[in-house]
């Protein structure tokens, strides 16, 4: 790992650079990725976005989401290309290659720098320069200070500021997880100097829901909420033939496990979901009761203390088969 003084001299002259952050991108995966974006190229390189796979239209608002280049079978080569030939690759928001599903292997064999910044705990990438900490809140919050390392507090324009705003808004969930320190605050009111406007950015993000999403969560609560007071667990179950029913697009799942853990008395929440022919797991938990550790164990996954996520590698009835069955040593986790 090189120190972070020394991106400023790679920097110091126009380099080809690619963007990543990992699959299903949310706020502040994308927002942290247009945020660099902007200022690396108002500082004069060639830079590109790529995302392994599309994310939820309320982020499409942001400023350059049109540039981002989405990787499906169509641009996988363009993606691949791109990426072999970029001097530097920033991976953000992510801390293990097989979050950015088949970009892997380009990422793995590209022969230009690499630039790593995240927050998520247990890092299994070495990049050649690195802001890697698990205590912040989000990667928008790395990414402001890596400005401020580079010297260019200046350069962050309306832009800039609300996308990596709406990653610190998100990722905090409104400014309440216990990862929401006085510096996250402090860096917002910088952010909020250089013009981010706070209610328009959440409206963006909260108050776009398409009715068959709030139809959805309202099915989702009466029908699919499974609550085991015992075991301070609740989780939801949710089918193909449901995503399909409520015409369900990326992102409208998003939140729902929140529900689940706002019920008094629950300790763990959980969402285990079929999708594009996957079984995607989603964990929350409070305080001390950790769901990262059991997310990589279990389920091939991964993320915070609080909030982790997973693919089975089982159907759907076996993965709730195995997911009960583990619930006893879930509430055993606590750190
Ligand atoms: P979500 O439940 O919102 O998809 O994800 C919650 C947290 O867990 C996020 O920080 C996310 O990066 C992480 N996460 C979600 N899915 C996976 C996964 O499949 N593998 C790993 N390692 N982390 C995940
Ligand atoms: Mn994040």
């Amino acid at each position: 790992m090189k120190e972070l003084g020394t991106l400023k001299t790679f920097l110091s002259s126009p380099k080809k650079i690619v963007i990543t952050t990992h699959a299903n991108p949310d706020a502040d995966a994308l927002g942290s990725s247009l945020g660099l974006h902007h200022f690396l190229k108002n500082r004069g390189h060639n830079c590109t976005v790529v995302t392994p796979t599309d994310y939820p239209e309320f982020l499409h608002w942001m400023e350059g989401n049109d540039e981002v280049v989405v990787n499906n079978n169509d641009t996988h080569q363009h993606c691949a290309k791109l990426i072999s030939e970029a001097d530097l690759i920033c991976c953000l928001d992510f801390n293990g290659l097989k979050r950015i599903k088949n970009l892997d292997e380009p990422v793995k064999n590209a022969q230009g720098k690499t630039l790593l910044v995240d927050h998520h705990l247990n890092k299994e990438i070495e990049a050649d320069f690195e802001l890697w900490d698990d205590k912040a809140a989000a990667t928008a919050e790395l990414i402001f200070d890596l400005i401020k390392i580079l010297e260019g507090e200046s350069e962050i324009n309306t832009a800039i500021a609300e996308a990596l705003y709406a990653g610190i808004m998100t990722d905090t969930g409104s400014f309440k997880h216990g990862s929401t320190s006085a510096k996250i605050h402090r860096t917002v009111a910088d952010l909020m100097d250089h013009g981010v406007n706070v209610n328009k950015v959440s409206r963006l993000i909260y108050d776009t829901n398409s009715l068959n999403r709030l139809r959805f969560i309202g099915y989702a609560l009466m029908e699919k909420l499974i609550v085991n007071m015992d075991q301070k667990v609740a989780y939801f179950v949710i089918n193909a033939e449901e995503h399909e029913r409520f015409h369900l697009k990326s992102g409208d799942t998003e939140g729902l496990v929140n529900y689940a853990l706002s019920i008094k008395g629950i300790v763990i929440a959980a969402i285990i979901m079929e999708k594009n022919g996957e079984v995607k797991m989603s964990f929350r938990s409070v305080g001390d009761y950790a769901v990262n550790d059991f997310a990589a164990a279990h389920f091939n996954g991964g993320g915070h203390k609080n909030a982790a996520g997973g693919l089975s590698d089982l159907n759907l009835e076996a993965t709730v088969e195995k997911f009960k069955s583990l619930i006893p040593e879930l509430q055993h986790t606590l750190i």
